[in-house]
């Protein structure tokens, strides 16, 4: 039997890598360590500078830019790989934004173009990563997004993200029943509070921090790795019967929050 947790032969993309703090660069880390070869993507000009030299140490083959608001950008990645690959195994899709002004009021306040916004940078995009990935998987794949308990659970301060990330997660459970006859997996890792650039955007973040370490079972943070190494779990053939599932990564939060 071959080795399931390793990930040698296998190709993937990364998207969401902003710095080494991003859960994205935990995941290709570890994807890398355990054999994947890569393509990493960067928001834009100024956040390449940080992306490529974290890109070419983990020898990515591809290295693109790839604003998801910006049309035509996302395909231009897929054509790449599909010229230089031919086929994709597993995507990692670690990506979220929200208006700041929308994301500090009340949920009942904000306004309909900032969650149209955030659904679309933070939901919709994984449907159209999906879709553009499922011809390029004709021998299955897995693909997967980062989710947060907010998405389950009220958690102050959370806002707006919360009907967001509920959106996204049931978007996993939707498109891995039409995908799973096919062979492709999806899935969510829903991971703890991390000390994130996306995160600082949160009111009060430290106070989540904070009690999140102090509730959860392991009275610890999950780290980057701990959500790269679900990840490369997930996108490896010791998950092939794993589909439609949230993974939390939380040091068991999930179970007392
Ligand atoms: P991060 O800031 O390192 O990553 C967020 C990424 O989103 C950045 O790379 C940024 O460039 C990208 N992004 C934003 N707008 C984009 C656009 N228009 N097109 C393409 N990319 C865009 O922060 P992170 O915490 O690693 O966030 C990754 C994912 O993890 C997000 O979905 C976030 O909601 C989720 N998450 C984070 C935590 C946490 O506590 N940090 C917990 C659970 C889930």
């Amino acid at each position: 039997m071959n080795d399931v947790f390793s990930l040698k032969g296998k190709k993937g993309l990364v998207v969401g890598i902003a710095n080494d703090l991003s859960i994205a660069y935990g995941c290709a880390a570890v994807m890398r360590r355990q054999g994947a070869d890569l393509a990493v993507t960067y928001l834009n000009g100024a956040s390449e500078k940080f992306v490529r030299p974290l890109a070419e140490q983990l020898q990515a083959d591809i290295i693109a830019p790839c604003d998801v608001r910006i049309d035509g950008q996302l395909e231009t990645v897929f054509e790449t790989i599909a010229q230089r690959w031919g086929k994709l195994d597993f995507l990692v899709h670690s990506i979220a934004f929200a208006p700041k002004e929308d994301l500090h009021g009340r949920t009942v306040d904000c306004s309909s173009a900032g969650f149209a916004m955030a659904m679309d940078i933070s939901c919709h995009s994984f449907i159209r990563m999906t879709r553009l990935a499922e011809p390029l998987m004709p021998h299955g794949g897995s693909l997967m997004t980062v989710s947060y308990y907010g998405g389950r659970k009220v958690v102050e301060h959370y806002n707006m993200m919360g009907p967001v990330k509920a959106a996204l997660e049931i978007s996993v459970k939707y498109m891995a029943s039409e995908l799973g006859p096919k062979g492709i997996r999806v899935n969510a890792i829903s991971p703890g509070p991390l000390r994130t650039r996306a995160a600082s955007g949160i009111d009060r973040f430290d106070e989540l921090l904070e009690q999140a370490a102090e509730r959860a079972p392991e009275h610890q943070l999950a780290s980057i790795e701990d959500c790269g190494a679900a990840a490369a779990f997930l996108a490896g053939d010791g998950a092939k019967a794993i589909t439609g599932t949230t993974l939390f990564v939380d040091a068991g939060y999930h179970i007392v929050g």
